[in-house]
């Protein structure tokens, strides 16, 4: 009786910590951007699977008042994915959108900041700086545009 308990706790750790390993961490709300990010790239002919990335998603208080979101590079491969709190819980469904396939931009697509500006002022791509260099427009409307530059 004793034993088999044991053995039964020895193969449930055994379990958890082959979890732990293979599968980054994505808080549970971001995921749902996470696999939305998949499906608008599927859509567009690019196949993603960022279960298989090493990119983990937290939310945590970002000390810095200019910063919402960051992707952070570590020495063994992995990438983590910041997003400040308090800012996140004011924002629309659609700007949440824009935050993590910003963030995702930089994470999985490797892409750096680009303000490039349409003649209106508009931001040509989700991934300007946020800086005021270009003006953004991501909205319902102007949305598959937007990730059809993205996924380009
Ligand atoms: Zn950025």
């Amino acid at each position: 009786m004793k034993y088999s308990t044991l053995y039964i706790i020895l193969f449930l750790s055994a379990l958890i910590g082959c979890a732990e390993d293979n599968a980054p961490t994505v808080n549970p709300e971001l995921a749902s951007y996470f696999s939305l990010f998949e499906e608008e790239a599927r859509t567009r002919g690019v196949e993603i699977d960022l279960t298989s990335q090493n990119i983990s998603a937290t939310f945590s208080d970002i000390e810095s008042e200019h910063t919402q979101g960051v992707c952070n590079h570590y020495s063994d491969g992995s990438k983590q994915i910041l997003i400040d709190i308090t800012y996140w819980n004011n924002l629309r469904d659609i700007q949440k959108e824009f935050l993590v396939f910003h963030e995702l931009g930089h994470c999985y697509l490797g892409r750096s900041h680009d303000n490039t500006r349409s003649a209106s002022g508009d931001c040509n791509s989700i991934m300007h700086s946020g800086e005021g260099f270009c003006r953004d427009n991501y909205n319902p409307r102007t949305r598959d545009a937007y990730l059809d530059e993205l996924f380009d």
